[in-house]
């Protein structure tokens, strides 16, 4: 089964290490208890029992550290975090966002060419420390052209910044917050670290009512050395967007998490409740929605883990993740919030109950479209390869699972952050055509009759500047891509017919919103209206394999539940 199942852990590592930290972790979750986990949630108890759990046994240490700056098993491997993330968000989406911030914070300082820092933050991370990111400001949120901190220079080397940050996760505890802003001079742009111990640096208040801290925090004539400067100019805003180039692939396993959790807990009430003399997943709507529910989460995993592989292949001649990264980021976190609409329409006024976890996940799952760039942002980004990837494909060597144990060197030198529309992707159709499934072929033909609309009718002028029509033809792409790197990794995870075609299911009849979406947009033209019209499709049924696929997930009624 490709879903995470704590009580069950199945993933493969190369090294005995890594399976022990996942392993350990789990067992502190679960050695913690639902109860007492709901307990620090309501109560907004920050979580230190975590932070000292994840010191003493090293962890941030070992999976966030460089192989150069570190010691024993360190190293930077996206497919050990990956998991780790799931891991943390199946428990609550507060666990993992004071270790999301950290890998944000340490993103600019792994990036940068000050060694002296880089080894100071690896000790930090031996001690226990935790990092955070100081982009965001009140006035400016996406835009952060208008960055407004500066950092003066005082003629002897020195400097001092002035200004206010705001939404900085562990921005109460950070010894190092990556903190971004202007030289007050050239206003090029610069990265420097701030310590939340330092006088000039005041925590104002925690933003949010929650267990994380998501701070304000002002910096008042904060003095600033050489020594504390990360980047300067071009290249420190490089590593403020390929920081998140890193970091917000992350949210797309938090949605997986949460998703997976609220599941097991879902199926396992439906399917043990009785109504009417039957059990409540006897009702065909309520088969429906799981069944929806588990074919969508699959498919997030498998997508996830795909756009894994392109992570640590990547180089500056393979550049596909950038295409990738954004799908997870605006896909699959949408993706999630769907997987929990359907589980709460199962499970109805269950959900609201303060001891479950379901509860946290109908909160917490919304917050995950939202950060690090929101969905528009990240759709606006992903238009920029339809013209390559439709029109102007390229041999690349296939590229396998990448689960060895490596550095992912590459992502701390990505290079400059420009040039997206020069990236070219291998042929979709390749793997498209490796499968003859109803559903499959479905959505073949829906994304031929997409292509002859782009090549036909494509968006006018005024249309392109429109980002609102754009948005929706962002969203057809985007299936285009989900499914064909579902797909390959069908062959990687052993994924059966039934559950692929059931998958295919729900993709046909997405293709066909987004494409009634297109045809009622106000600009939309009549000549591609009439491509709309030939989007749209219906699934093919076929009541055999949809029964197998539901015996496959009612058989999941039992498979987890978190220890009290
Ligand atoms: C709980 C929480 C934790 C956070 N943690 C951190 C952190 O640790 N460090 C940090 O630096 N930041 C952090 N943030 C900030 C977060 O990344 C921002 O909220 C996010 O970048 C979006 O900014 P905004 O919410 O202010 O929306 P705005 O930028 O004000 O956007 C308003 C609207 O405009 C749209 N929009 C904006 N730009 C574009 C565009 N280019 N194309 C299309 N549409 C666009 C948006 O989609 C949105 O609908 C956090 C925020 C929260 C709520």
């Amino acid at each position: 089964m490709v879903l995470l199942n704590p009580k069950a852990h199945s993933r493969v590592y190369p090294d005995e290490h890594s399976s022990e930290i996942m392993l350990r972790t789990i067992e502190f979750f679960e050695g913690k208890g639902k109860s007492k986990l709901k307990e620090d949630d309501r109560n907004r108890t920050w979580y230190a029992d975590f932070l000292e759990f994840q010191k003493k046994e090293r962890v941030f240490a070992t999976l966030l550290t460089p192989q150069e700056y570190g010691e024993d098993e360190a190293r930077w491997d996206t497919w050990r975090i990956c998991e780790y993330n799931e891991i943390l968000a199946f428990y609550g989406l507060h666990y993992w966002y004071t270790w999301q911030v950290s890998i944000l914070g340490l993103g600019p300082i792994w990036m940068s060419e000050n060694d002296e820092i880089k080894r100071r933050a690896a000790q930090y991370l031996r001690d226990g420390e935790i990092f955070a990111f100081g982009l965001s400001e009140r006035e400016h949120g996406a835009d952060v052209y208008s960055t407004e901190t500066s950092l003066a220079p005082q003629g002897d080397g020195t400097y001092l910044a002035n200004g206010e940050k705001y939404y900085i996760g562990n921005g109460n505890e950070a010894k190092m917050v990556s903190t971004f802003g202007k030289m007050a001079d050239s206003a090029d742009y610069v990265f420097f670290i701030a310590n939340y111990q330092q006088p000039q640096y005041e925590c104002v208040k925690n933003v949010v009512n929650s267990q994380s801290y998501v701070s304000q925090f002002t910096l008042t004539d904060y003095p600033v050395n050489e020594g504390d400067i990360l980047s300067k100019g071009q290249y420190a805003w490089d590593c403020a967007l390929n920081t998140v180039n890193i970091g917000k692939y992350n949210l797309g396993w938090a949605s997986i998490g949460i998703g997976t959790h609220a599941f097991y807990e879902a199926i396992r009430h439906a399917a043990n409740r009785r109504l009417y003399g039957m059990y409540v997943t006897d009702f065909p709507h309520v088969k429906q929605m799981l069944t929806d529910a588990y074919a969508r989460l699959v498919a997030m995993k498998l997508f996830a883990l795909r756009a894994a592989d392109y992570m640590r292949a990547a180089s500056p001649e393979d550049r596909r993740y950038l295409l990738y990264n954004p799908v997870v980021k605006m896909k699959v976190t949408t993706q999630g919030e769907e997987v929990i609409n359907l589980l709460w329409d199962v499970i109805a006024a269950k959900g609201f109950e303060k001891d479950t976890y379901f509860e946290m996940a109908a909160r917490d799952i919304r917050a995950l479209p939202k950060l690090e760039g929101t969905v528009h942002v990240n759709i606006a980004l992903v238009i920029k390869f339809v013209a390559n990837y439709f029109f102007n494909p390229k041999e690349y060597q296939e590229v396998g699972r990448q689960s060895h144990a490596a550095n992912d060197d590459f992502l701390f030198a990505q290079g400059p952050a420009r040039g997206l529309g020069k990236i070219q992707f291998h042929d979709y159709n390749v793997v498209y055509n490796r499968f003859d499934l109803p559903n499959v072929n479905v959505l073949k033909k829906q994304i031929a009759v997409f292509r002859e609309l782009l090549v036909n009718a494509p968006p006018t002028e005024t249309q392109r500047q429109d980002i609102d029509f754009l948005l929706t033809i962002g969203e057809l792409f985007t299936l285009v891509v989900y499914g064909q790197l579902v797909l390959e990794n069908v062959g990687i995870y052993n994924i059966d017919d039934d559950l692929i075609d059931q998958i295919f299911d729900f993709m046909v009849r997405d293709f066909s919103k987004f494409a009634v979406q297109l045809l009622c947009k106000p600009s939309c033209t009549s000549e591609q209206m009439e491509f709309c019209r030939k989007m749209i499709e219906k699934p093919t049924v076929d009541a055999q394999r949809y029964g197998r696929v539901w015996e496959e997930v009612h058989a999941l009624k039992d498979a987890y539940e978190m220890d009290p």
